[in-house]
């Protein structure tokens, strides 16, 4: 009997390979040029696909076959064919290890989105994997035939079950234009309401010391802050009074947030300007920031133009417009290729 099932599981493991499995991150669908597969029960997942749909920049190392993705402060490591990855320079062992197929590097999905502080669910009906993450925690409420799904269980008063997100993703139920719009635009910081210090509560308290330890150990945005905070379930109020009265100056944190980015992988000036922006930072902060961090664009292109040489090839015009794609000057990408003997 026991031969007869794991028979059984390994046909079904190959069926499942080979058929169609789709990627969404929070309500959008990932495109890939190569499709997601699952591999004894993981799936697997084109690698810069991934990094890139949960906001993470990655880099890729040759040498070792390592990817390296970072996303607010959070560094995972993961290398083809190893079983250990690494968060933040601690090991994880994985059961499926990252992989060539049909020479794409393909990571497990789940692995990577969980090391990257998102919810990942699976439906098997629809073969979906969704990744949860600015709406991580939020319940998604569906009809057994409507056609949207809510974030509200009593929206239009309806008869609701609660699903998950990666079974109206597979159903390609559209969103609620009522509730879930409302949650999406979440609410611009307001500091006219905030007390003097004097009066702060224990929650502004608090808030303001864990915003004081945040910053001893990476650099935040405005805007990137507060919502630090509330993930870590402080009120919204609390969580603007602890940005506000935590003494940081934004500037200097574009500045210090754009070497942390310098040190994992190379940015044009104005890709590290809009990588900062990403970050909510304003413009006026992030091109300060961009001013302060010191690096040379020249160097940069010549880092950039190596690590795509290393993925792929490219002529020699190309390569220089994969440059000024990415906010290179002519005279940057000219100087980038050059240096990789082009
Ligand atoms: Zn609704």
């Amino acid at each position: 009997m026991k031969r007869i099932i794991t028979a059984f599981i390994a046909c079904m493991l190959l069926t499942c390979t080979a058929g169609a499995v789709d990627l969404y991150v929070d309500t959008n669908k990932v495109a890939t040029d190569t499709p997601p597969a699952i591999v004894e029960g993981r799936t697997l997942v084109p690698v810069r696909a991934i990094f890139e749909a949960i906001g993470a920049t990655v880099e890729w190392d040759n040498s070792t076959r390592t990817a390296t993705g970072e996303k607010d402060g959070t560094i995972v490591s993961i290398q083809i064919d190893n079983t250990t990855a690494y968060v933040n320079g601690e090991a994880r062992t994985l059961d499926v290890p990252a992989q060539l197929i049909n020479n794409r590097t393909m990571v497990p999905a789940r692995f990577i989105s969980e090391a990257m502080g998102c919810d990942v669910t699976w439906y098997q009906n629809t073969q979906t994997a969704a990744v949860a993450d600015k709406i991580k925690g939020q319940h998604i409420y569906v009809t057994k035939t409507g056609k949207r799904y809510h974030f509200s269980g009593t929206c239009n008063g309806g008869t609701y079950y609660e699903a998950t997100l990666a079974e109206a993703m597979g159903r390609g139920l559209e969103p609620c234009d009522k509730c879930v719009l409302t949650i999406d635009n979440s609410v611009p910081p307001t500091s006219e309401t905030t007390p003097p210090a004097s009066e702060a509560t224990q929650g502004q308290r608090n808030a303001l010391n864990s915003a004081k330890s945040y910053l001893g150990i990476m650099a935040f945005s405005y805007d990137g802050l507060i919502k630090q905070l509330e993930y870590e379930k402080y009120t919204h109020d609390d969580a603007v009074y602890a940005a506000d009265h935590c003494g940081a100056d934004w500037s200097s944190q574009a500045g210090k947030k754009a070497k942390s980015y310098l040190e994992i992988m190379p940015f044009s000036y104005a890709g590290l300007i809009k990588q900062l922006e990403f970050d909510e930072f304003t413009h006026e902060q992030a091109v300060c920031g961009v001013e302060q961090c010191g690096a040379d664009w020249n160097a940069q292109a010549a880092k950039k133009a190596k690590s795509y040489l290393e993925l792929m090839s490219f002529s020699r015009d190309s390569l220089i417009e994969q440059l000024k794609f990415d906010g290179y000057t002519h005279d940057q990408a000219v100087y980038g290729a050059s240096q990789n003997g082009y």
